[in-house]
């Protein structure tokens, strides 16, 4: 694979990081972590200006209202974005990195011309109820149930982790509809309005101090029929492909955002002095070679995500594990570098590394991408 610019690309990075030094000073300064609502429309607000100015979705097919832009390009805007210090993508992250996508992938035409557009204009936020209290690792547990009446589905049962629910305008939901089939053939995924009477959304506290997630109650709920993404009972089958955009694309942003942050480490080593520690230096040193080896990682499976029709393959596992765990030692070796600094939630790094604990647990904890590349990817036989 040829990673340098091609005189085209160079050309849109170019032209992308003029527009980042004239829009960027205009935006509003962010809100405060805990201001939800302002965290929304600071986030909804940013998606708007990429959008009207032709960069949101460059990621998504042409056909889905996308800009079917090549997967480097993909990752120059994510670069380019990143290095201007423009605003991550936030409450828009479950819509527009696996909600959207999936959507995209598996919906009908309609079901695209509804949900999309709004997604990308930064119009809708999406949160993902997929986990439930006894279903977390093994999601094929759920027991959150719909029963069929008339245009309708009834849910009952509740959702736990259910990040940005607070502000969402949809959930990407899975029921079960079939609760004498064995457990992966019961499944659908269900696209429900967060306003429909009998949700309730109840927030929890992250150990980083912020209500980033929710529990979600689900009393009676009536979702219409015609908010089905695939065939009844055929839910797995969809939510593997909204797992394989959330394992596989939808953190390689980040990796950008690591490897700013692991300068910024360096640099402020080299400022207090503890640069001359050769342990720490080989740690950091071994760190960027980490974040490097990531990011070509993520150009591959990029690349190989739009090569291969639209969903990454399950090589995203790969990724998940080690972008989680390269995180959480970016971090702890950010408190290396602080010192006793480190438990003063109030300097930068801090909150940081409380909440990269949660990484190798979102999304499919480390333990189940261990097992996906060993009996998925390697062919080993299954532990039972
Ligand atoms: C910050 C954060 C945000 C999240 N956001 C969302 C969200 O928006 N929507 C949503 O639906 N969910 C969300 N989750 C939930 C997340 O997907 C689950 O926490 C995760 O799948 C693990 O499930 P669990 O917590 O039930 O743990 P469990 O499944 O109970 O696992 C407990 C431990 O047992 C291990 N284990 C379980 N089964 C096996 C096995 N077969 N082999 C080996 N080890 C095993 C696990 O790896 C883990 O270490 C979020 C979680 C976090 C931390």
């Amino acid at each position: 694979m040829d990673l340098t610019d091609t005189p085209e690309e160079q050309e849109f990075r170019a032209r992308l990081r003029e527009w980042l030094a004239i829009v960027l000073p205009t935006l509003p300064p962010k809100p405060s972590p805990d201001d939800w609502p302002g965290r929304r429309a600071h986030d909804l607000g940013w998606q708007r200006m990429l959008y009207d100015a032709g960069y949101a979705g460059l990621h998504w097919p042409a056909d889905a209202g996308g800009r079917g832009a090549t997967p480097t390009q993909h990752l120059i805007f994510l670069e380019e974005t990143e290095r201007a210090g423009a605003p991550y993508v936030g409450a828009g992250f479950v819509g527009l990195l696996h909600a959207g996508p999936t959507i995209a992938a598996e919906g009908t035409a309609g079901q695209r011309a509804r949900w999309l557009p709004p997604i990308l204009r930064g119009e809708e936020v999406w949160c993902q109820g997929f986990s439930e209290p006894d279903a977390g690792s093994d999601l094929a547990a759920l027991r959150t149930r719909a029963r069929r009446d008339g245009d309708d589905y009834v849910v009952n049962g509740s959702k736990i982790w259910t990040s940005h629910a607070e502000v969402a305008d949809w959930c990407e939901l899975l029921v079960r509809t079939d609760p004498a089939a064995t457990k992966h053939r019961g499944i659908t995924w269900l696209a429900l309005p967060m306003d429909t009477p009998g949700v309730t959304v109840r927030p929890l506290r992250t150990l980083a101090g912020s209500a980033e997630f929710a529990e979600v109650f689900l009393d009676e709920v009536r979702v219409p029929v015609a908010n089905r993404v695939g065939d009844e009972n055929d839910g797995w089958r969809v939510t593997m492909v909204t797992l394989a955009f959330e394992r596989g694309t939808a953190f390689v942003g980040e990796v950008v955002a690591c490897r700013r942050v692991l300068g910024e480490l360096a640099r402020e080593a080299r400022r207090t002095g503890r640069w001359d520690d050769p342990v720490l230096r080989r740690r950091l040193g071994r760190l960027n070679a980490e974040f490097r080896a990531l990011w070509r990682l993520t150009q591959w499976n990029v690349s190989e995500a739009q090569a291969s029709g639209r969903v990454p393959g399950v090589g995203g596992s790969v990724f998940k594990l080690r972008y989680s765990h390269a995180r959480q030692e970016l971090y702890d070796a950010a408190a290396d570098v602080l010192g006793d600094a480190a438990l003063d939630l109030d300097r930068p790094w801090v909150l940081d590394r409380l909440s990269s604990l949660s990484y190798t647990i979102a999304a499919g904890t480390s333990q189940i991408q261990h097992n996906i590349v060993a009996e998925r990817i390697l062919g080993l036989p299954k532990g039972r």
